[in-house]
Parts: structure tokens; sequence; C-alpha cells
């Protein structure tokens, strides 16, 4: 085994180390299909660089040259696959099929029907090049970008966009220096180049890959934190989280808050049962949610108590939410509860510029007890 061939080896074993370290991800957690897609793609890189160096090569028969072909193209659609399907961006099998049989294609011609080492070598690395600058172009339709969706667009782009100056300037070496021929294949100045390269390129993108997947689970597992598990709005501490940044980025444009508590809950708790107390508030947690614009935020900050962030509005604009939320929780029936038989209170505060949210919070809260000594069922601010 001459240090060559052991330094060629180390693309494999990358292969097979990331291949187990996604499978093993993945089991842990299987709705992220991109993760399993990722795994075989490993695989199948690792596969494919062990069929070119442990197959014999077979003049006329190519079992070498197509195996591998067939293995490093199945790797390329799995990943650029994996890639597309973890943001959103779907209906690639077509193309990433097309693509991959026309090189499949390509190589097969160039070893059955005119052979020609070069022109085999020229197919697979500028197709595997277009395909990846072809699947970065796409990473960019992302419905809902990240920041590291950036950094991989990037990776994949350079990744892409290598194979043709590897390729063009080892070519212009070894061609000359007649080592593009089956016997000198191995010591080419293009097979060490391109091995160097993919440990490089393949632990990069499979990193920054685990780097992204990494990210999304810490997302999503803030998300659950900050979530409440009965309405679809925000928990007290997402609330907050949530209505100090968008504060912060209102750099100063009015933003006002309101405050609402269903009234005689503990009633309706007591004479029909938690479970139709449940729904009253699963109810009303719909209706503030089907009422917020994209710049507003809105939790469930205690039992039956809700809150808004009205972004770029004022306290007339909190006001005139207020009273439509209160006609509409008016009109809501939940059953066994008619219309009718559901109210609730509100107390709304304007944001004084750079004014800290607990204070605004506060404000809003004392107008809604005000709500509640006025007798119910009424906006106070
Ligand atoms: P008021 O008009 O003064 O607001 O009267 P209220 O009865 O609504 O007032 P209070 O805030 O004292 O009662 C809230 C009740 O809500 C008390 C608690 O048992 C109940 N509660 C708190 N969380 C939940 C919940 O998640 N589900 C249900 N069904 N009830 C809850
Ligand atoms: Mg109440
Ligand atoms: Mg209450």
């Amino acid at each position: 085994m001459t240090p060559l061939r052991l330094f060629i080896l180390l693309n494999p074993a990358i292969g097979i180390v990331f291949a187990t370290v996604f499978l093993l991800l993945w089991l842990n957690q299987r709705n992220r299909l991109h993760i399993l897609l990722m795994s075989g793609a490993s695989a199948a890189f690792a596969l494919g660089v062990l069929a070119q160096i442990l197959i014999p090569a077979m003049p006329k028969i190519g079992l070498n040259t197509m195996v591998s072909a067939v293995l490093y193209q199945t790797a390329l659609g799995l990943f650029v696959e994996a890639m597309l399907t973890r943001v959103g961006v779907v209906g690639n099998r077509r193309w990433i099929l097309a693509i991959s049989a026309a090189i499949l294609g390509g190589i097969a011609y160039f070893f059955y029907v005119q052979e020609s080492l070069s022109a085999r070598i020229y197919v697979q690395n500028l197709g595997a090049g277009a395909m990846l600058c072809f699947a970065a172009l796409r990473l960019r339709t992302a419905p809902t970008p990240k920041p590291i969706d950036r950094v991989l667009f990037w990776v994949v782009l350079l990744t892409g966009l290598h194979f043709l100056p590897r390729t063009v300037l080892t070519m212009l070496v070894d061609v000359p220096a007649g080592m593009i021929t089956p016997e000198n294949f191995p010591r080419s100045l293009f097979y060490s180049m391109l091995s160097f390269a993919l440990i490089i390129l393949a632990l990069l993108l499979c990193l920054t890959f685990l780097l992204a997947v990494a990210l999304d689970i810490f997302e999503d597992l803030r998300g659950e934190r900050n979530r409440d598990h009965l309405t679809p709005l925000l928990n007290r501490r997402g609330f907050e989280e949530e209505a100090n940044r968008r504060l912060v980025a209102l750099h100063g444009a009015p933003a006002s808050l309101i405050f609402c508590d269903i009234d005689h809950f503990k009633k309706i708790n007591d004479g029909h049962g938690h479970a139709a107390g449940d729904a009253v508030i699963r109810a009303v947690g719909e209706l503030i949610a089907g009422e917020l614009r994209r710049e507003d935020c809105a939790g469930r900050i205690g039992g039956e108590e809700f809150v808004i962030l009205l972004a770029r509005g004022g306290l007339e604009d909190a006001r005139a939410l207020a009273e439509r939320l209160r006609t509409r929780i008016g009109a809501l029936e939940v059953a066994p509860l008619a219309a009718g038989a559901l109210a609730a209170s509100f107390g709304i505060a304007e944001a004084g510029p750079d004014e800290p949210l607990d204070e605004v919070m506060e404000r809003a809260d004392e107008r809604l007890y005000r709500a509640k000594r006025g007798g119910r069922n009424q906006v106070q601010g």
C-alpha cells in the first residue's frame, strides 16, 4: 500500500463516518427525511471510491467504470435532494434523474462506443459541477431562508464551480504526459488532485449540512419551549422574547399592547367542566391568532389571559382591534355554550419611545383591572 493509496482511502473513511453519523441522527429525528438522504449520499460516495479502488479494471466489460460512476452519481443525486428537501424546495427528482441519466449515458458512450478516458473524465466532472451549481441556484428559492442557508449556498456553489478549473488544469498536465490511460490513471495528477479536493469538500459539505441540521433542531426546540400547548399563540416566555425583539426592531415607531381576560371564566370551568373551559381558551386563542398581521405577535400569558403586541399601531388602532375582538368573543359559540354566553375585558396601552416591555405590560394590566372593576365586557385605555 503506497502512501498515495492510503491517502485515497481517506475518502471512503470520511464517507462511512458521515453515513453512520447521519443514520444515527435520523434514527432520533425520523421526521427529517433529508438526514437519511444525506446518510445514503455519504454511503454511496464511500462505496463509489471503494469500487473504483477495489474492482479490477476490465477492458470491454467496464464493471469498475460503470459501478463507480453509478455510485458517484447516486451520491450526488441524494446529496442534492437532501439539501433541497431540508429547505422545502420540492419537485427536484425529475431534473436530478435527467441530469444523472445524461451523465451516465455519456460515460457509457465513451466506454462502450467510442472509448475515451479523458472524455469520460470531462463528462463526469463537468456534469457533477453543473448539477451542484444548479442545486445551489435552487437553494436560493427556499421559502423561508435562514442565515445558515446562505452559507450552504456558497459552499455548494463553490464546490460546483471548482470542478471546471481543477479538471481542465490537471488534464492540461496529464494528457500530454500520457497519464490518462487506464494503467497510468491512478498515478495521474488529475486523480490525486480529485482525491484531495474531495476530502476537503466532502468534509466541508457534510459538516456544514450537519451544522444546519443542528441549528434546525435547536430552533424547533426553542419554538417548542416558547409555544402555548393549547392555542396557536406563544406562551409567556415566548411572548416576552418575541415582543422585546419586535419592539427594538421598531426603532421608535408606535406600538401598543392589548391585554384580554375572559370574564367569569371560573364559572365556565365549574359549570361545564375543565374540558369545556379548555375549548373556550382554544377558541379565543384562534380568534386572536386570526386577527394578527405579520408584524404583530400574541401570547397566552395566564390561564385565560392573553396579550397582543400591535406593531406600528397607536392607542386608537389598539382600541379598534380590542373592540372587534370583544364583539367576536361575544358571538363565539363553543359547545355547550350558546352565542352570547362569553365575554372578555380588555386593557390597552401605547408604548412610549424606548419604553421597556414590562412597563407597558404593567400599564395595560392596570387598565384591564379597571375594565373588570368597571363591570367587565369592555375596553379600557
Ligand atoms: P374574571 O371575570 O374576574 O376574570 O373572573 P374569572 O373567573 O375569569 O377569574 P380568574 O382569573 O380568577 O379565573 C381563572 C380560572 O381559570 C382559574 C383557573 O382554574 C382557570 N384556568 C387556568 N388555566 C386554565 C386552563 O388551562 N384550562 C382551564 N380549563 N382552566 C384554566
Ligand atoms: Mg378571567
Ligand atoms: Mg384571569
